[in-house]
């Protein structure tokens, strides 16, 4: 089990355990557990294996956690779970994935006005019988049809693109031992860098397509083989992921690539546009529409390589990530595509945590692993005291790190030249009734401050878009993490008017965070791109709470690539001297 879903299991636990009015701390324990392991990089699996090292190091993990997790890993199962599941109606859980939706909610409905299904509830809050419950009202009962929609909606049970990488990287590497296998290439949602992936597609350039069909079947990763034909093999893989192999000639391995990478959108534009030129796309190329005959796969005109098949329609090769059926056409048409920020361009990263707060790993062990990735500076940002969850700093401990780091920048400039700069940043909280966890003098000190909003998520539209209007525009701030807060899979955006935001961070030279942890990826594509357009600098930061966490920069590359930023519009692709010049123009 991965540990995505060992910590849905324990959220699940917790959910049923709340339901049935159990205790609060063992209630909590289980919320708290899922949330380690959720926010963990490495696999459970690595870390029990690992004789230096045992589950209960993890934060709030204790012996019987340790215990449960370990049957899971083995198992897959939890006999306290499926315990739970008898004594709690069906629908309970189905109303749980409501976003919004407590257990304690769930069961004043259940209770109440005996609400049975996801239908029953819609059907209620339709007639409006849900406000009249007691604590519930008519805006929640609104957000109640809002988020039942997100519920419903198929992409939210998708995995992360992260998950799916590690995936597609084991199948792809496995399938380049394959002797009769030339060329080997992922394509889909994946190769596009979404933030979910449904399946995975996988296209091999071979003549021999029922020995590259055998190898598929032998890899280490196959869970069962779901359907065989001469050209395409369907299996399934690792937590139910389903991954389809086509096997096609030489001459028809970029069209086919072409073809599986998508999107749909992009891919039927691309088709009128061909069909306007007299041609027809499918994916063993590009064909004249002229010819009597249909088209016989010898006579493409194009489909070896992917911009052989733009060229043919009278484009440049257009990036995977931009391929979403937006104006990507269009602008390649007028030689407008953007040049995209790449991963090697990222020179410092600008939010990560310590054991000071919630992170796993030390200052020293943080920095010296940023220095291993080749980054030439890092901020500091563990939490304010807001977040007493994670031991958030005061006054006095944050000035004690900050001379820590001072120590430590000496002594990593003793020989002359120092391979990096760390920078004394904090996480500061945006405070519910406003204002931030920390006074101004404090972050007077500091060299970079992130401002985020983790409480008080549920405030009104108003609310929350005040709160961080307020924020950016406190003169010390440098920088908004994470802006709309959501969590892929498990938690929608909070109610924030992003283009308020983005207007305030414009005017007064704040700049916005794509955060690049896979659960977040937050601003996403479409509002980093707005971002852009207005003028804000966008900052593109791991958020890591362990050096591991570090390795997660690539995630929110992808996602700045996906909103078409170039190298220049991101902030931490510049030196040290020229991010500060940056910042200066603030305040
Ligand atoms: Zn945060
Ligand atoms: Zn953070």
């Amino acid at each position: 089990m991965t540990n995505s879903e060992i910590a849905a299991v324990f959220d699940r636990v917790a959910d049923l355990l709340e339901y049935q009015g159990g205790n609060v701390f063992r209630v909590r324990a289980y919320r708290n557990a899922a949330h380690t392991i959720g926010g963990l990089v490495e696999p459970l699996a690595t870390v029990r294996s690992d004789e230096d090292r045992a589950l209960t190091d993890l934060e709030g993990i204790g012996d019987d956690l340790a215990d449960k997790i370990e049957v899971l890993l083995d198992t897959g199962r939890l006999p306290l779970l499926e315990e739970l599941k008898t004594q709690v109606p069906a629908a309970a859980f189905e109303l749980m994935r409501v976003p919004g939706l407590g257990p304690k909610k769930v069961k004043q409905l259940v209770d109440t006005l005996g609400i049975d299904s996801l239908e029953a509830l819609e059907q209620a809050c339709r007639e409006k019988r849900v406000e009249g419950v007691k604590g519930f009202g008519a805006k929640t009962q609104a957000a109640i049809l809002d988020n039942i929609a997100f519920a419903k909606d198929p992409a939210h049970a998708r995995m992360l693109w992260n998950d799916a990488d590690a995936i597609i990287q084991d199948i792809l590497g496995w399938m380049r031992t394959c002797p009769q296998a030339r060329q080997v290439e992922g394509a889909g949602s994946w190769r596009r860098g979404r933030e979910t992936v449904g399946d995975l597609d996988v296209v091999v350039d071979s003549h021999a397509a029922a020995a590259v069909m055998d190898h598929l079947e032998r890899w280490p990763g196959l869970a069962a083989v779901l359907q065989r034909g001469d050209t395409k093999t369907s299996i399934r893989g690792p937590q139910d992921m389903q991954i389809d192999l086509r096997v096609v000639a030489e001459e028809s391995f970029g069209a086919a690539l072409q073809y599986f990478t998508g999107s749909k959108e992009h891919n039927v534009k691309l088709r009128s546009r061909a069909r306007d030129r007299g041609l027809t796309i499918n994916e063993y190329g590009v064909h004249r529409l002229s010819t009597a005959a249909p088209p016989a796969r010898g006579d493409a005109i194009a489909g070896r390589s992917e911009a052989d098949i733009y060229e043919a329609v009278g484009l440049p090769w257009i990036p995977p990530e931009l391929r979403e059926g937006g104006d990507e056409i269009e602008r390649a048409e007028l030689g407008r595509l953007p040049t995209l920020v790449e991963l090697a361009d990222i020179r410092g990263d600008l939010h990560m945590h310590t054991t000071a707060t919630d992170g796993e790993d030390t200052l020293a062990d943080m920095v010296r692993a940023a220095i291993d990735r080749g980054l030439e500076y890092v901020a500091i940002t563990d939490h304010g005291q807001r977040v007493t969850m994670a031991r958030g700093l005061d006054r006095t401990r944050l000035l004690k790190q900050w001379d820590e780091i001072d120590r430590l920048n000496e002594s990593l400039a003793s020989d002359g030249h120092s391979p990096i700069t760390v920078l004394k940043g904090i996480e500061v909280d945006m405070l519910e009734k406003g204002g931030l966890d920390l006074p101004d003098d404090v972050l007077a000190l500091a060299d970079w401050v992130v401002a985020s909003l983790h409480y008080g998520q549920q405030q009104p539209r108003d609310r929350i878009t005040a709160r961080i209007v307020e924020a950016i525009e406190n003169p010390f701030v440098r920088v908004i993490g994470h802006p709309t807060g959501r969590l892929l899979n498990r938690r929608p955006a909070y109610d924030v008017d992003m283009a308020a935001v983005i207007d305030a961070a414009a005017r007064t030279g704040t700049f916005l965070e794509i955060n690049a942890n896979p659960w977040r990826l937050d601003l996403d594509d479409r509002h980093a791109a707005a971002a852009r357009t207005a003028g804000v600098p966008l900052v593109i930061s791991t958020d890591a709470h362990s050096t591991r966490g570090l390795d997660m920069m690539r995630c929110g590359v992808l996602q700045a690539r996906r909103g078409g930023l170039e190298k220049g519009d991101v902030a931490n692709t510049r030196s040290l001297a020229d991010l500060r010049r940056l910042m200066a123009k603030k305040g």
